[in-house]
């Protein structure tokens, strides 16, 4: 049986793309390319009130005018929902999940305790163990959060960009109290239906993989190779944002640039020869992709 690869972009439709987003969408299209694999774009747009149809359409032709060729219909979440239920409704029947009734602010403060070795912001516990009574008294207030029952477990990986990786996997929510499914869970759910093998996105993400690979193993699904590409930064040294200036396609196109120039730029700031992407492709290797952070241009700092 032929192995297909297939890389993906995952974007979430809650703004327009800008050249960070933008340029870890290039190393995924090059990277599957490069490997004979497919490429697919999947829009996560969960959470629906932060997420527009607008911005999905915005980001799709982003993507597209950069030259990316998608080999599968785009994949809407928020379509989903049924599948992720019932995927929650597996774990649950399996012993592997429990109610969360705490708010952000108990969780907070409870996490601002020393708790060992778990990673930042992981919930620290306090609804794991609940008596019967205990839980019906809480119920009576609030509508809890579904969390995923973890043992203290590891997880390591080896990135393509970053090397090996070892994190602990935490008690990570599953659907949040106002029902909508999580990022973790969903996520793992579609790189699995989707036949992805190579997933690349910005390094925020590297600490939430081991939480990934583990509800993959819980889940019976392989493990894909996994590249975290370093975040681009505005003048300040902060994580790009619109404040920065011109960071999006439609900004440069207002101050002159045109989109293949944007290209090549990305291209060339992340160790990668300029030009088409089906040519890059040919040449892409991980080695090639600049491991720190990059600072966008002087000439795009500004707004027309
Ligand atoms: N939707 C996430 C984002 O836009 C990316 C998730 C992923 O690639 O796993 O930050």
């Amino acid at each position: 049986m032929r192995t297909v690869s297939r890389g993906r972009f995952a974007p979430s439709p809650t703004g327009v793309l800008h050249v960070g987003n933008l340029r870890t969408a290039i190393v995924a299209y090059v990277a599957a390319r490069s490997a004979g694999g497919d490429f697919v774009v999947r829009i996560e747009d969960l959470d629906r009130a932060n997420s527009s149809f607008d911005h999905e359409l915005s980001q799709i032709r982003d993507i597209r005018a950069l030259g990316m060729e998608f080999d599968a219909a785009v994949v809407r979440q928020s379509d989903r929902f049924a599948v992720y239920d019932e995927v929650i409704a597996d774990l649950t029947n399996r012993g592997l999940t429990y109610e969360c009734f705490c708010s952000r602010r108990e969780i907070r403060e409870a996490a601002s305790a020393p708790h060992g070795a778990l990673p930042d912001g992981a919930y620290p516990g306090m609804c794991r163990d609940l008596s019967r009574a205990e839980r019906d008294e809480r119920r009576s207030g609030r509508s809890p959060a579904i969390r995923l029952r973890t043992d203290g477990e590891e997880c390591e990986l080896v990135d393509a960009i970053r090397g090996a990786y070892r994190g602990a996997v935490d008690d990570v929510v599953l659907r949040r109290n106002d029902g909508v499914p999580a990022y973790n869970l969903a996520v793992v759910v579609d790189d699995a239906w989707q036949g992805v093998t190579q997933v690349v996105r910005g390094d925020d993400l590297l600490s939430s993989t081991p939480r990934q690979i583990h509800l993959q193993r819980l889940l019976g699904h392989p493990t894909p190779e996994y590249a975290h590409v370093p975040l681009v930064l505005g003048a300040d040294g902060e994580r790009l944002a619109k404040r920065h200036g011109a960071v999006t396609l439609d900004d440069l196109a207002a101050v002159g640039e045109s989109v293949d120039g944007v290209r090549d730029e990305l291209l060339t700031s992340l160790g990668l020869p300029a030009g088409p992407l089906v040519e890059v492709a040919r040449v892409f290797e991980w080695s090639l992709i600049m491991k720190s952070p990059w600072t966008i241009p002087t000439r795009w700092q500004t707004r027309g």
